[in-house]
């Protein structure tokens, strides 16, 4: 094995090539009818009403906590095992992140995680389906319902997953999605707010254009002079067509890209199960992962660190990750003391890691990883026709 296994890489072709290409030809670069229709195309596929593209998934969850009017003195709760821009979006709009611990399993927060932190300043939630992993939609809609909490989603890893039954966007009060090439989809950077109510999304609309009544699209398009105003302080955090074009191509892809990554990540499971002391994400009873990160978490039986694991794999050409942070042990976050203890957070960030996991990951690619695990492991045994 010569080159290294990347962790990921995004599926781009020549088709994403000439649509960014017949965007410049157009003459239309910023934000414009690609965006309009990338819109549309992504919120049905996610089974939302609307789609507001913005410029990432930051900006998204930003703009989710502007729209429930979260500020300064109120609490937002939120995983510290996430990626460090679910806790930033609660300090951009002056609020406290609160953090909340996961379940063992699924990396997810769950109701009796959230109930043990919530106050009476909690002003919002951010559950995050973690690594593309779907949280249980039912049971934490409902339980923030009946507390009168609204809910925000960190979607950012999930598009293409889906818990009982429908896309995780169905149903949600405001969705945040990216398209950094870490996912599974991308348009290089950029993001989206997903959502069932139109006032709002109008809101969002504006408040990604600098507050502007009139989108700079709608007003070149007009024969007669429209004036705009501006109705609030807004930001500029829109997407350009450029990017929208290419992620129109790419949503084509996202059925396909998901199977695959399903397919490869049960053959995972199977290759795997035979070693002590690993555990393999795998779906939850109520859903289906997009497999966005493919996560194994070590115990002692295991024999080796996970650090040491990262050390091995790398010698041998391979490139994974640690396991998702935890964002109450960086230094930016040193002031936030967590309410409760965070045992499953701090256990998944030290004894998790992320195996290399994308479309052209191939069998052999495969088996060279799990060989070296193996051989890493301080006991393997054998079972039955899983053994290669
Ligand atoms: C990647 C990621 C983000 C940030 O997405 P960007 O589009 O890069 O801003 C936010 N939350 C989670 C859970 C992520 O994985």
């Amino acid at each position: 094995m010569s080159a290294t296994i990347p962790v990921m890489i995004p599926k781009l072709g020549e088709e994403e090539a000439q649509a960014a290409a017949d965007a410049v030809r157009s003459g239309w670069v910023a934000q414009g009818p690609r965006v309009a229709e990338f819109e549309r195309s992504f919120s049905a596929l996610v089974g939302a009403e609307h789609g507001v593209a913005v410029s990432s998934c930051t900006t998204a969850l930003h703009l989710a906590l502007i729209a429930l009017g979260v500020g300064p003195g109120d609490e937002v709760i939120v995983p510290s095992l996430s990626f460090i821009a679910t806790a930033n979006a609660v300090r951009y709009v002056g609020a406290t992140p609160i953090f909340a611990d996961v379940d063992i399993e699924t990396g997810n927060v769950t109701v009796a995680t959230l109930d043990e932190v919530r106050t009476a300043r909690t002003a919002a939630i951010i559950a995050v389906h973690q690594g593309g992993l779907p949280f249980d939609v039912r049971s934490l809609r409902q339980a923030a319902t009946g507390w009168g909490i609204p809910l925000v989603e960190d979607a950012a890893c999930a598009a293409g997953s889906t818990a009982y039954g429908a896309p995780v966007g169905a149903g949600s009060l405001l969705s945040a999605w990216s398209f950094h090439p870490r996912k599974v989809i991308t348009t290089g950077e950029g993001g989206m707010i997903t959502l069932d109510d139109a006032d709002r999304a109008a809101r969002l609309r504006r408040l990604r254009e600098h507050g502007m009544n009139v989108s700079a699209a709608d007003r070149h398009k007009s024969a007669q002079p429209i004036l705009e105003a501006y109705l609030e302080t807004g930001w500029n955090f829109r997407m350009t067509d450029i990017q929208a074009a290419v992620g129109l191509v790419q949503l084509g892809r996202l059925t396909g890209l998901v199977a695959q990554r399903r397919q490869l990540a049960a053959r995972y499971q199977e290759l795997l199960a035979g070693i002590d002391g690993l555990w393999a994400v795998r779906d939850p009873a109520y859903g289906e992962s997009n497999f966005q990160s493919f996560w194994v978490l070590l115990s002692p039986e295991f024999g080796v660190t996970r650090d040491q694991v990262l050390t091995e794999l790398a010698a041998a050409g391979v490139s994974a990750r640690r396991g998702i942070m935890a964002s109450h042990l960086e230094p930016a976050y040193q002031d936030v003391v967590p309410p409760a203890g965070l045992p499953n957070t701090e256990r998944l960030t030290r004894d998790s890691l992320i195996l290399p996991l994308h479309h052209a990951l191939t069998e052999d690619d495969q088996d060279h990883i799990v060989g070296v695990l193996r051989k890493l492991a301080g006991s393997f045994r054998t079972v039955g026709s899983t053994a290669s």
